[in-house]
């Protein structure tokens, strides 16, 4: 008796507990759950923080959004959420500026980010990505969700020792992912700049662990090193042979491709970014031959159905708040089914983030971070920046005009 006594407390206690969290429901004309499946006229109901359920057909709801698509909440896996523009328009990059500044910025971008339907990214990455994470995540500074690799490893951070202790530090630093740098800048020419060894010793320790490496590497030597490392993620890629495309897909690395709005804000800006460091008219006929090179690269990589393919923009001064621009480049210049860069930037980019069981999906059980469009992005991908609707965590931080 005492047994079933203490069951039905603990139970009554959980029921009690739930209904004290505020459930709301909203129907939406279409349903894209992040699994690749389309439901028509769903209604999805919160409680707290969590999806609790999705039901199809008639009821009163809180919210009624029939004309809208809902989608779990966006992720961009590549971000620089403090780069900016200063005052006089040029993009930020040695002159002094105050940390207090510095994070202003940083809170914008995250805050234009959130309203354009990405509920979590990853910043990687500078040291005040940290305070962001923290500060946002205390739930009063609206942005999403973010992770940070703090600082990044480079082939000059030293031997296989060095570069051991340096993930070490990192982990105490609170990073949550590394951010390694295998290849040069792609205006310098993106040549493989770290050996086997340096490469081996960061992807294993953080393996050891337990962070995620991702790596920025260009061609066919730059990624056939990275792979063979160990380690987990491709940022750019660009341009690769066939072998490279098997080698990932065999392996499980995750790739995440800038094809077109990372080019398209450098030339939107040139003038901005001009006769700073690398960026240079060399530079610059570097990145327009990169342009080139990635579509055709994206369009033999996407034909193996084996390589994951996940979601991120490279967001640079200019591009935040803009970060759903690439999906459109994907489908419509890059022949990705939109579906499948739906899941890149949903479902799968969370497995990447290690995050799968938590967000990304619009399921029962997962976050609500949810998202809610005008028109179908099956139809006109172009529709992904009709944000109407905005909710993180349950707490709804955009909503259509009443
Ligand atoms: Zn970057």
């Amino acid at each position: 008796m005492k047994t079933v006594s203490t069951i039905a407390l603990a139970s009554l206690i959980a029921i009690t507990a739930l209904a004290q969290e505020p459930t709301l429901t909203i129907r939406v004309g279409q349903l894209l759950d992040g699994t690749g499946s389309s439901r028509k006229n769903v209604i999805v109901t919160v409680t707290g923080s969590r999806i609790v359920r999705v039901d199809e057909g008639p009821g009163p709801t809180t919210y009624d959004f029939s004309g809208l698509t809902m989608l779990p909440g966006l992720i961009d896996t590549h971000v620089h959420l403090t780069a900016h523009f200063d005052n006089d328009g040029r993009n930020h990059s040695d002159r002094n500026e105050s940390p207090a500044q510095t994070i202003l910025y940083g809170a914008e971008n995250a805050y234009i980010t959130l309203m354009a339907g990405f509920t979590t990214v990853q910043s990687l990455g500078s040291l005040q990505d940290r305070d962001l994470r923290e500060a946002i995540a205390r739930g009063n500074l609206p942005g999403p969700r973010v992770l940070t690799s703090l600082s990044p490893i480079t082939a000059n951070t030293g031997t296989p020792d060095d570069i051991r202790s340096f993930v070490q530090q990192l982990a105490v630093d609170g990073a949550d992912v590394v951010k390694v740098f295998a290849s040069s800048s792609i205006r310098e020419g993106g040549r493989l700049v770290m050996s086997d060894e340096q490469l081996r010793a960061v992807c294993r320790e953080a393996h050891e662990i337990g962070l995620r490496t991702v790596v920025h590497a260009y061609g066919t030597e730059g990624l056939t090193a990275t792979i063979e490392a160990g380690c987990n993620g491709i940022e750019h890629g660009n341009s690769y042979s066939d072998a490279v495309i098997e080698l990932m897909a065999a392996q499980g690395t995750y790739l995440d491709p800038h094809i077109g709005s990372l080019w398209a804000n450098y030339f939107e800006y040139k003038d901005r970014f001009i006769g700073q460091g690398n960026y240079t008219e060399e530079g610059f006929a570097l990145m327009e031959q990169a342009r080139s090179d990635g579509y055709e690269t994206f369009k033999r990589t996407i034909a193996n159905k084996n390589v994951k393919i996940i979601y991120g923009t490279d967001a640079v001064a200019g591009a935040h708040g803009r970060n759903a621009e690439e999906l459109i480049y994907r489908v419509r210049d890059g022949g990705q089914d939109p579906m499948d860069a739906i899941i890149s930037a949903t479902s799968r980019a969370a497995e990447s983030l290690g995050l799968a069981d938590v967000i990304g999906l619009a399921r029962p059980g997962y976050e609500a971070d949810l998202i809610a469009i005008a028109g179908d992005p099956l139809a006109d991908i172009a529709t992904i920046r009709n944000v109407q609707f905005v909710m993180k965590g349950g707490v709804i931080y955009k909503h259509p005009a009443p």
